[in-house]
């Protein structure tokens, strides 16, 4: 889900936007067919936070899982994310899970993207969606193609739920 990211709504403390500009965002909406809301005080506080270039690769020391990248792409033009522009954070509870809590700001159509996820040291990543269900997939085999490929499945799998009927 691609999400408006208002200038404004970072500088007024997250006012809530005018009719005319909801009404121009359902309007826009429409014509795009990709769900768009206004983007949450949270969402904009995570755009400050630093990019997680620096957390890759990552590698769990309970089983050696390492985590080489993650392909983000933007969830209105489809065009992957350059790491630097992913912001958010990685907490690490327990030694086997990593919890990322990120958005990305596409510089081309000046949207933000946010993800969500969890990943395991059993190769095991889970993902909120749009409608905030939480969602399990593997990470098939080792090595860099093997996650390339997982990633797109998984980036597949949100088009789709995020496609109109
Ligand atoms: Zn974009």
């Amino acid at each position: 889900m691609a999400i408006r990211s208002l200038k404004r709504a970072a500088t007024s403390n997250c006012t809530p936007m005018s009719e005319a500009n909801v009404t121009r965002e359902i309007k826009k909406a429409a014509m795009t067919g990709i769900t768009q809301r206004v983007a949450t005080c949270h969402e904009l506080t995570l755009l400050k936070l630093p990019s997680i270039a620096e957390l890759f690769p990552f590698r769990f020391k309970d089983t050696g899982f390492e985590l080489k990248f993650i392909l983000f792409t933007c969830g209105s033009c489809e065009k992957p994310f350059d790491i630097a522009n992913v912001h958010g954070t990685c907490s690490q509870v327990i030694e086997s899970v990593i919890d990322l809590d990120l958005v990305a700001k596409c510089v081309r159509c000046d949207m933000i993207t946010p993800f969500q996820l969890r990943i395991s040291s059993d190769r095991y990543c889970n993902w909120k969606d749009h409608k905030g269900v939480w969602n399990q997939f593997r990470i098939y085999e080792p090595g860099r193609k093997g996650v390339t490929d997982a990633w797109h499945d998984m980036l597949g799998v949100i088009k789709k739920l995020g496609t109109p009927n």
